[in-house]
């Protein structure tokens, strides 16, 4: 489905157009009339925001409504049919992630469909240079679409680095088939994360044809979704998505050499992060580089007299644990004073965990011998305080953002 991307002009010297200061619908607006959206005419064009989570906008979790505004009219103006696709992450019901995140609204205004990808059966995408991951089930409605186009938050991210356009195709794959790329063993003769390398095997199927990387409000720290917002008000846009990639990588920055997926992506050919290579406009744009707070390699710095042992989980239950740590940091041993050090494990892969660690997700059950255990797929904060508490929490909407999961009185 990649053999051309009919929107790059130059496959070794792409164009990046960054746009900052001026809101996100113009923001968005000014990047786009730098590219050629020409060869979109006439094309059925898929949106893939991300609103993998139920979020408002200027949390810094999902992208800012006007910024899908902003490419639907652009590309409709280029004679395109566009619609707006997402699957979003274990637990979460796209339609309600869509109108929580206010895109729901601007699309229906502009007469855009709205399509939860995880409602058709999906194809399945063989990968053939693939060396962590041999196959992907694609949601159909990427297979149906001539293009598709990258929204991503500029975030931070805990395993990967930063998640930009390259890493926001994973909200293609199919429902819990995208678990898969968290649970994934060591490659063999490599050192690196398994996530990594599949992250690049599938941008050898599944990369965008053009990046529309939101950084009105970004996230730094523990992201995807438990980090702090981060307000830049700047757009960035090409249609080499690992070019658009390395740019926003500057601007929060970092380079992106340093983030596995997409130097090893480059290294294989699938797009340009050499930044001498890429013709970003316009040319004082390094003016705007605001460094975001890298995540905590360990989260016991963060988090003192908590350790997590999280092998092999995926993003939904990572997300239900940091929002409950950081809800209740504090209090948490306040409360519990007896208490010198908690242990919590989540993922599939944990053995030999300490006696009274708190096994958390369905994964984790294998562990549940060892100490305290809170079902769920996802699980939800509400029944990890319930759990050590014994006593019914009042957090409602469990594990979706920040901003619903302030701390309960236990
Ligand atoms: S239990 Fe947790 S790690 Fe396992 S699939 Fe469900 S959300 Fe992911």
């Amino acid at each position: 489905m990649l053999a051309h991307n009919p929107l790059l002009e130059s496959a070794t010297h792409p164009s990046v157009q960054v746009a900052h200061g001026q809101g996100p619908y113009v923001n968005t607006r000014s990047a786009l009339a730098g590219l050629d959206l020409s060869p979109a005419r006439g094309k059925r064009v898929l949106l893939k925001p991300n609103v993998g989570r139920v979020a408002t906008p200027g949390e810094g979790i999902t992208t800012h409504p006007d910024v899908v505004a902003a490419a639907i009219d652009a590309l409709a103006e280029a004679g395109a049919d566009v619609a707006v696709g997402e699957s979003p992450i274990t637990g979460v019901d796209a339609m309600e992630a869509f109108v929580t995140s206010g895109i729901a609204d601007v699309a229906r205004k502009r007469g855009c469909g709205l399509i939860d990808m995880d409602r058709r059966p999906p194809v399945e995408l063989p990968i053939e240079r693939g060396v962590a991951l041999h196959e992907l089930k694609l949601c159909a409605d990427v297979w149906d679409y001539d293009l598709v186009v990258s929204i991503p938050v500029m975030k931070m991210h805990m395993h990967t680095g930063v998640t930009l356009a390259v890493k926001n195709m994973k909200g293609c794959l199919w429902r819990r088939s995208k678990v898969q790329l968290h649970m994934l063993p060591p490659v063999e003769g490599s050192d690196e994360k398994p996530i990594n390398i599949a992250i690049a095997d599938m941008a050898s199927v599944l990369r965008p044809h053009l990046a529309i990387i939101d950084g009105t409000v970004g996230m730094e720290g523990l992201g995807p979704s438990a980090g702090e917002a981060k307000v830049m008000d700047t757009v960035v846009a090409g249609a080499d998505a690992f070019a658009a990639d390395a740019v926003a990588c500057r601007l929060m920055g970092t380079t992106a050499e340093t983030v596995p997926h997409l130097a090893i992506g480059a290294a294989r050919g699938y797009g340009v992060i050499d930044l001498p290579s890429i013709c970003v406009t316009p040319d004082h744009w390094q003016e705007w580089i605001t460094p975001f707070a890298a995540p905590a390699a360990n989260l016991t710095i963060e988090f003192p007299n908590v350790t997590v042992f999280d092998r092999n989980s995926c993003s939904a239950c990572q997300s239900t644990v940091l929002l409950f740590l950081k809800g209740y940091r504090d209090q948490l041993f306040d409360y519990f004073p007896s208490w010198r050090h908690l242990n919590i494990a989540i993922g599939k892969g944990n053995v030999d965990l300490p006696e009274g660690t708190l096994c958390i997700g369905n994964c984790a059950a294998r562990c549940r011998q060892d100490g305290q255990y809170v079902p769920g797929c996802p699980p939800v904060t509400s029944e990890i305080l319930k759990t050590l508490t014994g006593k019914p929490s009042i957090d409602s909407r469990d594990g979706r953002s920040p901003r619903a999961n302030r701390p309960a009185t236990p």
